[in-house]
């Protein structure tokens, strides 16, 4: 018979998409608007759930799935990076991440399709074109989409630029910057 000894709860699930352990200790009223710990043992583990984030925010999405996860490996995307986990109030720590694995297991596939909405205007199909090259990334001008957009998970540089001026902006040229 399995117990749960007074709080202490310490449950170990595997990741959905890559299927290493990962232990369940979700933090009570947790603020993170991004890479949020879960309380219940399912979900993604967090070097998944970094590239999660990565491939559902826009223009983020559109830059990896042109150029592939290479400009991950530099320090001043990764600083930056940690940046944003500040601003966004994520749960999980940078020390936590391994770029080395998120660009190893880049292929995997996940679960969840991408579906365009909030401020990324770019779906799984759009996005799979680019990677394929059947798309140009920013060839033409972006679809529509909304500018106001309700409190929420982040999906867009905008939004970051909201929460702390520049600081999208900044991992964009970051980005951009060592293709
Ligand atoms: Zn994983």
């Amino acid at each position: 018979m399995n117990k749960l000894f007074g709080n202490d709860i310490n449950v170990t699930a595997h990741c959905e998409r890559c299927g290493v352990a990962c232990k369940v200790t979700g933090p009570q009223n947790s603020k993170a608007k991004m890479l949020r710990r879960s309380k219940e043992p399912k979900g993604l583990c967090v070097n998944c759930a970094v590239h999660d984030w990565l491939r559902n925010t826009y223009p983020v999405n559109v830059i990896l799935a042109e150029s592939g996860p290479k400009a991950l490996v530099y320090p001043h995307v990764q600083k930056q990076f940690e940046e944003i986990m500040r601003a966004g109030m994520a749960d999980a720590m940078p020390d936590e991440i391994s770029w080395d694995l998120i660009i190893e297991n880049w292929n995997l596939p996940f679960k969840h399709k991408i579906k365009s909405g909030g401020k990324n205007p770019y779906d799984q199909l759009e996005l799979d074109e680019i990677k394929s090259g059947k798309r140009r990334g920013f060839g033409g001008p972006p679809n529509p989409y909304t500018v106001c957009h309700p409190p929420g998970p982040i999906t867009s540089f905008e939004q970051l630029n909201e929460l702390e001026p520049g600081l999208g902006d900044e991992l964009k040229n970051c980005l951009g910057h060592t293709q």
